[in-house]
């Protein structure tokens, strides 16, 4: 019923009673005898309180105090719980020494920072790839990496980004720079050598650019002596003239494709250096709508919803080829008599373009996989309707350089939304010259 101390202060109580009885019995000094023992009793009980109270201010668990009944079962309990915690802190201790010690083995530099970016600690390769010494410890770590890049990514707070750069306190390699929010504002700056991978991925683009571009002049000759054999009258008409024809379009198909890598190429470019302008969307898509009306040759409707004073901040052509490839995919991928709805419009999320048809649709299991060179969901049809499956691939990387995202929403049989969503930063109110 009662915990272990109260027994045993009760014990204490009842026995010492007992005597007490018995030495009264013999004296005859009842109320005396009460009186001292009661005040002998709390007495006792203030000495052993002063006791307890000095030895954990003391904090020592080894001396206990010189306490009976009660008290020494609450000293007793009370330095069983402290060893305990002492053996927790013990382990998580030797757990974040061991977590240290592992990460000053990672060839990737690891920085700890605080709210303010003040270096907390951070491992070996720090030292060799960011040129941090032990004195370093405290202070900014904008006031050790000077590069305008760094400074721009860590003020910028778009983490889920990662930064590349191709110098760092003075050395020329390629590193990829991640920052990872944890704790309480605290961050994780995690740069990492990315030099050879880089460069691999460097000799696949160039060439790709090298024998797109190298394969575009004799293609362009034999497509010239194609077009003139098929323009020219004469005998061989009767017998190659479905060859000739053949080979026409099978050579369109071979420069759409070069074209289309040509373009990827650009947009993958670091050294992509178009101008950014304030590009007249409405304007743009006027004259795509007529350009997509003739590739549709009357067989869907379409309806266009543009907001004429919204402009974007942007790349003229690149922008061009993305509103294209959406709009031309949704009339190779609707049936005849199909309905296409092309919206452009802003809103407190940035500016937004969307193609809305009511087509063939895509499978869910595909949608991931769309912007992915040459991955298509129905090849006999992508190739029929003169696709080169380099399309969304090109929408993704004009939407990257302008830090917008493509979403995709689309039902088997039923048809798709595409949107291209363009940040706030990007939006321009501006009333067109043809609405003055
Ligand atoms: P392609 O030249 O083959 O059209 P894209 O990269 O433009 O290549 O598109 C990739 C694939 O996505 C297409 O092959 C097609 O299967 C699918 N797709 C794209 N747009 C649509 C759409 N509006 N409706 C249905 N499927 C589409």
């Amino acid at each position: 019923m009662f915990s272990s101390g109260v027994t045993r202060e009760l014990t204490w109580v009842i026995t010492t009673l007992w005597l007490l009885l018995f030495f009264c019995w013999l004296t005859d000094w009842w109320v005396e005898s009460l009186i001292a023992y009661l005040v002998l009793y709390i007495f006792r009980q203030l000495w052993s309180m002063r006791k307890f109270e000095k030895w954990i201010e003391g904090g020592t668990v080894k001396a206990f105090p010189p306490a009976s009944g009660f008290w020494s079962q609450l000293t007793y309990l009370v330095s069983r719980k402290q060893r305990a915690l002492e053996k927790h802190a013990d382990l998580q201790l030797y757990k974040s020494e061991q977590f240290k010690s592992a990460s000053m083995l990672i060839p990737d530099a690891i920085v700890s920072l605080d709210q303010e970016n003040h270096i907390e600690w951070f491992n070996a390769s720090s030292a060799k790839i960011l040129e941090l010494r032990r004195q370093d410890v405290g202070r900014k770590i904008e006031g050790l990496i000077r590069q305008p890049e760094f400074i721009h990514y860590l003020k910028d707070e778009q983490y889920q980004d990662t930064l590349t750069i191709h110098s760092l306190q003075g050395v020329q390699r390629t590193f990829s720079v991640r920052v990872i929010p944890y704790f309480d504002s605290h961050k994780l700056l995690i740069v990492k050598d990315i030099t050879e991978l880089y460069n691999l991925a460097q000799i696949r683009r160039d060439f790709i650019a090298n024998a797109s571009h190298e394969l575009r002049t004799p293609l362009t000759v034999l497509k010239g002596y194609l077009e003139a054999m098929i323009d020219t009258p004469g005998e061989h008409q009767k017998m190659w003239a479905p060859a000739l024809q053949n080979m026409q379009n099978q050579s369109d198909r071979m420069q759409a494709i070069i074209e289309d890598l040509l373009t990827l190429s650009k947009m993958e470019s670091e050294t992509f250096s178009s101008e950014v302008e304030v590009v007249d969307v409405p304007a743009m898509l006027t004259r795509l709508r007529v350009e997509v009306e003739q590739l549709s040759q009357g067989q869907h409707q379409f309806s266009f919803h543009i907001d004429q004073d919204l402009k974007l901040k942007g790349y003229a052509e690149p922008l061009k080829s993305v509103f294209m490839n959406l709009v031309s995919n949704a009339v190779r991928y609707t049936p005849e008599q199909g309905r296409i709805e092309v919206r452009w419009f802003s809103d407190s999320d940035g500016a937004h373009f969307e193609v809305e048809d009511n087509g063939i649709g895509i499978a869910k299991e595909h949608i991931p996989r769309l912007t992915e060179r040459f991955y298509r969901v129905d090849t006999a049809r992508s190739r029929a309707t003169g696709g080169t499956g380099l399309g969304l691939a090109i929408v993704k990387h004009v939407l990257e350089r302008h830090q917008a995202t493509l979403h995709v929403d689309s039902l088997i049989g039923r048809g798709s939304i595409f949107s291209c969503n363009f940040p706030v930063q990007r939006v321009v109110h501006q009333r067109s010259d043809s609405a003055l």
